[in-house]
């Protein structure tokens, strides 16, 4: 059976793909401004209370868990997960 039931509607198996480019969602910009305004983007945090953000780089402990960062002197202070949830909570 080469002919179709329905005609001239011939399902096309092929279907164009919008290739996006990732990077013109949403632009960086690698001023640091960004972190000042919106907040860092942290990574998660790992087992000793510490962190980084992933935009600007900078490291980050939780004055919770850790008295300072054991890397860097000038690391920012800032509640991890836990700690910012129990606050809410207490
Ligand atoms: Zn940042
Ligand atoms: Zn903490």
């Amino acid at each position: 059976m080469a002919l179709d039931l329905w005609g001239e509607r011939v399902p096309r198996p092929k279907k164009r793909r919008k290739i996006l480019p990732l990077t013109s969602q949403a632009p960086h910009s690698i001023t640091g401004n960004d972190c000042k305004i919106l907040g860092h983007t942290l990574r998660e945090w790992d087992l000793a209370g510490c962190t980084i953000c992933i935009d600007c780089s900078v490291n980050i402990f939780c004055p919770r868990c850790i008295t300072k960062h054991p890397q860097d002197v000038n690391a920012l202070p800032l509640l991890c997960e836990r700690h910012s949830e129990s606050m809410v909570i207490a």
